[in-house]
């Protein structure tokens, strides 16, 4: 991270809100876009799209800030020796991503349980974790996998399940399939591939799976 610099900031509700950018990056970025507006049939020279080039930089920058967070690292951060060995199931984690076919958002929510051998981890790292490999360009499918894979792999646990449940604006907006339709994807390890497991865990979520 040592390459962001504190670029603004501002005061909102008494909170500073201090966003980092690569200024170069942005500059790079945003360079590009005024010939994109202008085969678009537009004039990137009028009031309402002077600074689009630069706003469209830095969320693009924000949406895919990801690929700098070390996922591990944050779940490793805050791991404890613990002997509570029943599922942790933390639902309803909000996920914001970027479908790599379109660079359109896909959003919904995250549902994930663990099972601890010998260490459980903090319950905020979690959401972190999804934020971590959501904000880079995605597909659904991948995602699901490299949450599971990175809370398998770090914490060791008996077993990590994970759904996910999202819509895809590339999807609604352009009108291809239905417009609400939501697509779910799940992935499981250890002892979620046993039915009983993965049922309770299923049966757990299932109020917000609807
Ligand atoms: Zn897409």
């Amino acid at each position: 991270m040592s390459n962001l610099t504190a670029f603004e900031s501002e005061e909102q509700d008494g909170y500073i809100k201090i966003d980092q950018y690569n200024q170069k990056q942005v500059e790079e970025i945003a360079s590009y876009y005024p010939a994109i507006l202008r085969a678009l049939g537009e004039n990137p020279e009028r009031e309402g799209l002077v600074k689009t080039p630069e706003r469209v930089a830095k969320a693009l920058q924000f949406l895919t800030h990801g690929n700098d967070v070390d996922a591990a690292e944050v779940l490793r951060s805050a791991m404890f020796e613990e002997e509570y060995s029943q599922m942790v199931v933390v639902k309803d984690i909000e996920v914001y991503s970027l479908c790599e076919h379109h660079m359109l958002p896909f959003f919904g929510k995250a549902h994930i349980a663990y099972i601890p051998n010998g260490h459980i981890v903090g319950l905020s790292k979690i959401p972190r974790v999804v934020d971590a490999f959501a904000r880079r360009l995605q597909v659904q499918e991948r995602l699901t996998n490299e949450i599971r894979d990175c809370i398998q792999e770090t914490l060791k646990p008996a077993g990590v399940a994970v759904v996910i449940e999202c819509k895809h604006m590339c999807m609604a907006m352009r009108g291809v399939q239905k417009q609400n339709s939501v697509t779910t994807t799940s992935a499981f390890t250890g002892a979620f591939q046993n039915d009983v497991t993965r049922s309770e865990f299923l049966r757990l979520i299932m109020a917000s799976l609807d």
